[in-house]
């Protein structure tokens, strides 16, 4: 069938809008719109025939109901919507009336046309009411992971009083915020900070108990509804979340220092994600600096860039290695000799680690495996050292000095032949095993 053919079957089904008469062959000739084609595709068939060219006006459609005459006044009512928030990258979905998908099924085969022909109503006005917020707003359409997605509702609004009035009800589109992401590295200089909040395991983050008298403050947290004062979670989501105006944040670390262990060096990477945020490009600088006066000295954040959400999966998964140094005291005296000795039986060692005995309980028991790649040390006092530790990730440290009761092998302990424990512990550098944590595809600037 040639074109013109095509076009008499689709006119003879009804009357048609140019967008609707134009859908059906979309995929010919790049470039045009549906209603470019549509008005095409009419003025030939007025020509080949010599019939006077009537145009037929949307809301006079049988197909689309007075929709595909919509499409400005749909976009303007979304970008109104996002009128106040900041965004690069924007999707759009839209939800057809059934009746309309059946209609445009219907034109199809009433004309003889393959189910598929063309491209379906959906995306149609997907890509024009696409189109024009991207020109009004300036921002990339993204399939992937826009910043904004936009859902227009078609059955929200009539279409033929938008075509009388030209606006479409604000109930008739749904903006959904996808979070953003600030990455940083924070330095922990005091002990017995936890990285996230920890409720108190009493009252549930309550603060408060059941009394003879009612309601009293919780003993065990003395009212504050926490194990510990604050977190590095509690002392950097705050500012963040304040900066990117919005709802709420979550704090993901690249692994965790015990609570009694400083954070020290280069720090800890981690990534704070802000939900619904209103803006996606703080001063990181300033944010920084808010962050470090607000924690006077007990945490300190740095590096922090503005990331992608890949980095989230990045400071949870990337394989790191950790250097440590541990405060030891033996429970026997212990020679420069076999302190030594012992230390150069550790450097480079496999290690086995039955699951500790301090990990929480509900914890699976299980023998790790890791290596210690590289160690040394001090011997301040005949029972005390200074020990330096470059271990594998996950490496559970206190136990390879303690020995944990015979549940890691070998162990300084072990070695020595007498007790040993970690007095004081910090963790001085966190480094990816391959690659560093910050490689520039995972950064937003
Ligand atoms: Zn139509
Ligand atoms: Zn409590």
């Amino acid at each position: 069938m040639t074109i013109t053919e095509d076009a008499r079957e689709l006119l003879a089904t009804g009357p048609l809008c140019d967008a609707c008469l134009g859908r059906p062959v979309a995929d010919r000739s790049f470039g045009l719109t549906n209603e470019e084609r549509g008005r095409a595709l009419r003025t030939t068939v007025a020509l080949a025939d010599d019939e006077p060219y009537e145009s037929v006006d949307p809301v006079d459609c049988w197909v689309c109901d007075g929709y595909a005459g919509t499409f400005d006044a749909i976009a303007e009512t979304v970008v109104e919507s996002l009128a106040g928030l900041e965004f690069d990258t924007y999707q759009l979905g839209t939800k057809v009336p059934p009746l309309i998908e059946e209609n445009d099924r219907l034109l199809r085969e009433d004309a003889g046309f393959a189910e598929d022909a063309g491209e379906p109503f959906k995306r149609e006005v997907n890509r024009e009411v696409g189109r024009r917020v991207g020109e009004a707003t300036g921002a990339t359409f993204e399939v992937e992971r826009p910043d904004v997605l936009c859902v227009v509702d078609l059955a929200a609004f009539d279409a033929f009083d938008t075509l009388e009035t030209g606006t479409v009800t604000d109930h008739a589109v749904d903006v959904q915020v996808n979070p953003a992401f600030v990455y940083g590295r924070y330095r922990k200089l005091e002990r017995d900070v936890p990285q996230t909040e920890w409720p108190c395991r009493e009252c549930g983050a309550e603060g408060t108990q059941l009394g003879p008298d009612g309601e009293e403050p919780c003993t065990y947290c003395d009212g504050s509804g926490y194990m510990y004062e604050t977190s590095i979670e509690q002392v950097v989501r705050p500012h963040v979340v304040e900066a990117m105006e919005g709802e709420e944040g979550t704090f993901h670390g690249a692994g965790r220092e015990d609570v009694d262990a400083r954070m020290l060096g280069d720090g800890r990477p981690f990534v704070l994600e802000v939900k619904q945020p209103r803006r996606r490009t703080p001063d990181v600088d300033d944010l920084e600096e808010r962050i470090n006066d607000a924690a006077a000295g007990a945490v300190e954040v740095e590096g922090l860039r503005l990331a992608t959400y890949e980095m989230v999966e990045r400071v949870k998964e990337h394989d790191a290695s950790k250097h440590y140094e541990a405060d030891v005291a033996f429970a026997d005296p212990i020679t420069e000799d076999a302190f030594d000795a012992a230390l150069a039986e550790l450097e480079g060692a496999t290690v086995e680690q039955y699951t500790p005995q301090r990990v929480d309980h509900r914890r699976a028991n299980l023998t790790r495996t890791r290596t210690v790649y590289a160690v040394d040390g001090d011997l301040l006092e005949p029972t005390r050292a200074e020990v330096r530790i470059h271990g594998e990730g996950g490496l559970y440290v206190k136990e390879l000095i303690s020995g944990d009761d015979g549940r890691t092998e070998p162990s300084l302990a072990g070695l020595l032949e007498t007790e040993a424990t970690v007095t004081a512990l910090d963790v001085t550098a966190v480094e990816g095993e391959d690659e560093p944590f910050e490689v520039d595809s995972y950064f937003r600037e």
